[in-house]
């Protein structure tokens, strides 16, 4: 398959606008060195990845040491605020300004120190007088690059792609991140990879871990039904395709990496991470002096390459020239561009084409061949990979689960397959961490132990002294239904409430959620950009690494992480999520 030799050194001229490359030409020299973002033209090899992120921690390390003289005192250079959570509280809270005529938020900016704080974690903060500066920059920056969703007050631009853009929410610079966690994430995503695939074939502890759930969710009911039926028919997934994100906060009174959840199906962001990590380094690179930055210590972020090749490497293993990548999509998907970096990617360094389909649109064109190829309008599918269908919202009719089922029984590569959706329910997740449930499905001692390290506490609502603690203190909790894409949860008051009349009802529909620990982040002063303007509000941070495993029978061809997405949201927030509307993307700045 020639297509698949395509170098990743091939020049990013493809994915960029013409603009742009007119900008380029005109303004080389005034960009030194000149770096463009495009997300498929990271390092391929994830080794030489991890080598250019630790060397770019090396070069943050030698760099804040050097700048340490000339930091004090300056007025134009600030660095990193302190840690301290009480002083991040003191900031009024914020409310929208127009970029133009923006006033800087009330809080003094903390000077620079060089002051190793291993475990600092926390906005890189803006010296007030470059904010609008920086604002506006970035601002065009990523017009001019592609990082954009829909604009939701124009009525098309979920539709038809060109039409109403608006540049993503972001932060206006990176999150100092310590090393540490880093690497520990970094390690960790193989080991989820390998976990998601055997709890994946042991269809019986699925159907088990989730049978009170399917009695009082419909939605997960019809998620197991389908499931059950490939267990029935005895249906066997040769070839395997996970494309996952595990999530994770800093707890901060422990210090520790906990993991939020683990996504199986539609693992997004992918594509806009990786546009704002590259959007940060080059407002670093460009305000050097002022900031005192090392812009290498921005992690580059693979997610897109690597995502890709992980796709173009399963379409070259079911081995069909001629088949496509599906790719299922809601109807309305402000977040297509997203979307477009993968699939444009894999069309230009792989020539592997792709198709947009609704569930609904695939139930009317879709069929299967008495072979078990799934056809789209006579086209054959070689791999499903679902950027919806993790919602109830959709399957509106019976036409859109006909669709998963018709899918299901193919013989396309499901990405992910009905056994790998099931596994990233909240409901397994809880069950994972219960006491030697890891034991069966991992073999390796210290792999448990480092899996089970970033476990947050997690109950069925069936332990009565967890409950308890929930309704004498719910602000340390989270109540979570079988629910992915954000706004789900429940917090505080509601959480309360909602066990009581649980408790009274004494119904079955407890089993319908868990209980979570709530994490508690550091919080710390930043700029956040949504809609042209900004606000200094007082936030913290979720991140998320993703991964690619990838097997054909019993040949495990990737298993590896893929690039992060971290996202930056209002401290005083409960729900996170850039598609659902409360965060903003963000980038990683390693110490
Ligand atoms: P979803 O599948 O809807 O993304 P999550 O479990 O990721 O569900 O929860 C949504 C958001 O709620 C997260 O992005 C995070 O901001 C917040 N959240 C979830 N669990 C916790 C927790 N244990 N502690 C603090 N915040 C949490
Ligand atoms: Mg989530």
């Amino acid at each position: 398959m020639p297509s698949m030799c395509t170098s990743y050194m091939c020049p990013f001229s493809h994915l960029i606008c013409p603009h742009f490359l007119l900008y380029m030409t005109c303004f080389r020299s005034l960009l030194t060195p000149v770096e463009v973002w495009n997300p498929t033209n990271q390092a391929r090899n994830p080794h030489d990845h991890r080598r250019s992120t630790m060397a770019a921690a090396n070069a943050f390390t030698s760099a804040s040491m050097s700048c340490a003289p000339s930091l004090s005192g300056s007025v134009n250079v600030i660095a990193v605020c302190p840690r301290s959570v009480a002083a991040a509280r003191t900031l009024s809270s914020s409310c929208l300004r127009p970029v133009r005529c923006a006033a800087v938020g009330t809080a003094a900016p903390v000077a620079a120190t060089a002051e190793g704080d291993e475990r600092r974690f926390e906005q890189l903060a803006v010296p007030p007088e470059l904010v609008d500066e920086l604002v506006e920059e970035a601002l065009v920056w990523c017009s001019q690059h592609g990082l954009v969703v829909g604009d939701k007050n124009h009525p098309r631009s979920g539709k038809a792609p060109g039409v109403g853009l608006l540049h993503a929410p972001f932060a206006l610079l990176p999150m100092s991140f310590p090393k540490v966690y880093w690497e520990q994430a970094l390690e960790l995503a193989p080991l989820f990879n390998e976990l998601v695939h055997r709890v994946s074939l042991d269809g019986d502890f699925l159907q088990q871990t989730l049978a009170r759930t399917k009695e009082v969710d419909p939605f997960t009911r019809r998620l197991l039904d389908i499931h059950s039926k490939m267990m029935e028919l005895n249906k066997k997934e040769d070839i395997q395709l996970g494309l996952t994100r595990s999530d994770y906060m800093i707890d901060g009174a422990t210090d520790k990496l906990l993991q939020v959840e683990l996504n199986t199906i539609s693992t997004s962001s992918n594509g806009l991470a990786c546009g704002v990590s590259e959007l940060h380094r080059n407002l670093i690179r460009h305000h050097q002096r002022e900031l005192g930055l090392d812009p290498t210590s921005v992690v580059g972020n693979t997610a897109i390459a690597q995502h890709a090749e992980a796709l173009a490497t399963a379409w070259a293993e079911y081995n069909n020239q001629s088949a496509v990548v599906l790719v299922v999509v809601q109807a309305e998907e402000r977040y297509m561009y997203d979307q477009y970096w993968i699939t444009v990617a894999l069309r230009e360094m792989y020539g592997v084409t792709t198709i947009r389909k609704t569930m609904a649109e695939i139930e009317a064109e879709g069929d299967l061949r008495p072979d078990g190829t799934l056809v789209i309008n006579g086209r054959p599918v070689a791999i499903v990979y679902f950027r919806a269908g993790y919602s109830p919202a959709d399957y509106p009719s019976e036409a859109e689960w006909r669709a998963r089922l018709l899918i299901e029984r193919s013989s396309a590569i499901k990405c992910p397959s009905i056994a790998h959706h099931l596994v990233g329910t909240k409901k397994i997740q809880q069950e994972l961490a219960k006491e030697n449930v890891l034991e069966r499905f991992l073999d390796n001692q210290s792999d448990i132990e480092n899996v089970r390290k970033c476990f947050a506490g997690l109950w069925s609502l069936e332990n009565d002294i967890i409950v308890n603690s929930a309704i004498e203190s719910p602000e340390l909790f989270v109540l979570k239904p079988q629910r992915e894409g954000g706004g789900n949860n429940i917090y505080g008051d509601n959480l309360r409430e909602t066990l009581i009349r649980l408790r009274k009802d004494g119904s079955n529909e407890t089993a319908a959620y868990i209980l979570m620990q709530r994490i508690f982040p550091p919080a710390s002063p930043s700029y956040l950009v949504r809609e042209g303007t900004f606000v200094r509000d007082n936030v913290v941070s979720e991140f998320g690494i993703f991964g690619a495993y990838l097997r054909n029978n019993d040949k495990v061809i990737i298993n590896d992480q893929c690039g992060y997405l971290l996202r930056t949201k209002a401290a005083s927030l409960n729900e996170g999520g850039v598609v659902a509307g409360y965060a903003f993307l963000n980038s990683i700045f390693l110490t």
